[in-house]
Formats: C-alpha cells, sequence, structure tokens
C-alpha cells in the first residue's frame, strides 16, 4: 500500500455544452451512486469546459456525492485587463479543486513553455488551487528513449520556486503526448519508468515524505479495458482521461477499476 489515494480526473476538453454536461453529470452520479461507489477510496475529479463548471456543480454537488471540480486552465494573473482569462480567484470562488496546467494541447496549441507553465503553477497554489500539472515527452523523443530526461527536466522547470510545504499536495500528471487522443496507450511499464523517475526527482528537489505524498498520475489512451493494468504499477496513482471521460458507462468502469 502506497498511502496515497488514488485520483480518476476526467479532461472533457472543448466537449459538451452546459445541456450536454449537465446530462453527463447526471448520468455519471447516478451510476457511479446506484454502484455505492466510494469516493473516499477512489477520488474522482470532474474537469469540464469553463462554462459548464457552475452547471454541473449546482446538479450534482461535490460535496454530497464526492465528486471535485476542476478547470482545464487558468491565467497566470489574478485579476485585471486580460480579456477572455479566467483567474485561479474565480475558479476558486466557483469551489474547484483542481486546475490542469500545461496540458499538452496548451503547450502544443498556445505555445505554453515551462516558464508559463511555472507561472500558472504557482498561481493554482497562491489560489489554494490543487495544479495537476502535465509533462510528457513527444514520439521525436520517445524514439530516441529520452523521455526520462526530457520529463524530468520539465518537472524541474514547471516546478521552480514551488515551496516544500506546497509541493506535497500538488498532482503530477505523465502523458506522453504520442498516448494523447491517438488510442495508442503506453504500456503499463512504460507508464511506471517515467512515473517513478518523477518520484524520485520530487525526493531530489523536495524530500522522501514529499515523493511519498505526490500523486502522479497517467494519461493517454486510458479506457475501462486498460486502467487496472496501469493502476497495478507501483508509482501509478491514478489517470488523467480525455476521450473516455465524456462516456458515462465508460468513465464510471475506470472509476472503479478494482471491480
Ligand atoms: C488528455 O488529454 O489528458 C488525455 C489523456 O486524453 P485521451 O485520454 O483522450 O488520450
Amino acid at each position: 500500500e502506497t498511502g496515497r489515494t488514488p485520483l480518476m480526473a476526467g479532461n472533457w476538453k472543448m466537449n459538451l455544452d452546459h445541456f450536454e454536461a449537465a446530462h453527463l453529470v447526471q448520468k455519471l452520479a447516478w451510476t457511479l451512486d446506484d454502484a455505492k461507489h466510494d469516493f473516499d477510496a477512489v477520488e474522482v475529479a470532474l474537469i469540464p469546459p469553463f462554462t459548464d463548471l457552475r452547471s454541473v456543480q449546482t446538479l450534482v454537488d461535490g460535496d454530497k456525492l464526492g465528486f471535485k471540480y476542476g478547470a482545464q486552465d487558468l491565467s497566470q494573473y489574478d485579476k485585471g485587463a486580460y480579456t477572455g482569462e479566467i483567474s485561479g480567484a474565480m475558479l476558486a470562488k466557483l469551489k474547484c479543486t483542481y486546475v490542469v496546467v500545461g496540458h499538452s494541447e496548451r503547450r502544443q496549441y498556445h505555445n505554453e513553455d515551462d516558464a508559463v507553465v511555472n507561472a500558472k503553477t504557482k498561481a493554482a497554489i497562491k489560489h489554494d488551487l490543487t495544479p495537476v500539472v502535465c509533462i510528457g515527452e513527444g514520439l521525436d523523443v520517445r524514439k530516441e528513449g529520452r523521455q526520462v530526461p526530457h520529463c524530468l527536466a520539465q518537472l524541474d522547470a514547471d516546478l521552480a520556486g514551488v515551496p516544500a510545504d506546497k509541493a506535497a499536495s500538488i498532482v503530477i500528471a505523465y502523458e506522453p503526448v504520442w498516448a494523447i487522443g491517438t488510442g495508442e496507450v503506453a504500456t503499463p511499464e512504460d507508464a511506471q519508468e517515467v512515473c517513478a523517475a518523477i518520484r524520485g526527482r520530487l525526493a531530489e528537489l523536495y524530500s522522501a515524505d514529499v515523493a511519498k505524498a505526490v500523486r502522479v498520475l497517467y494519461g493517454g489512451s486510458v479506457k475501462a479495458q486498460n486502467v487496472a493494468g496501469i493502476m497495478a504499477q507501483e508509482d501509478v496513482d491514478g489517470a488523467l482521461v480525455g476521450g473516455a471521460s465524456i462516456d458515462p458507462g465508460e468513465f464510471a468502469s475506470i472509476v472503479r477499476y478494482r471491480d
């Protein structure tokens, strides 16, 4: 036993308007309620588009059912003239627990580099949100076998200046870019290799206690059918799920991977 509570986080990405989101959250709530899911044993986070956050929370109160909520991104700034941006303070007010930072789609399509990811990680912490910091290598790096040093360099840069007393509660998501949305899932051994290396680096950067406490998720084409093998790995503490998270039956099965 690792002592870490597994976390299954569903990133809905830019899918589902607020009507569709209302359907999904209720179906998921009914399914997990019927199954008498123990949310303390396997934590569940829903990460809808900003425009759905308020609707889903109003329908399914996380305090009652046990869902945690998160956002897919935040601004590195607190407030002001940043048209189109969403601040950490706004998300905290909406009772978000988590916020994804540095997703590969943000890095790729919005040119977010590690300096921005670092600033957003600190902004999340400042507003008492738990950042889910995403790192991962592309196919070129994987082919050269450089996935571990690549991911550790990202980790170092993204966490620069984050103090030890805050580091213990953050979440890291290892998401190999070649496995995201491609149907090409990493093998459990591939996931374990990088997740273990991340934990090792956290021990070097902070302490053994911090390394033991931090949850390291795997993300990339996780489905009900492959989740158990990935979760069997010592250093994998959950999954960040994209495509499969907007199918309520599939996501409920992922959450209930121990059944
Ligand atoms: C993701 O984008 O975080 C992700 C893991 O996507 P998918 O599950 O669709 O590969």
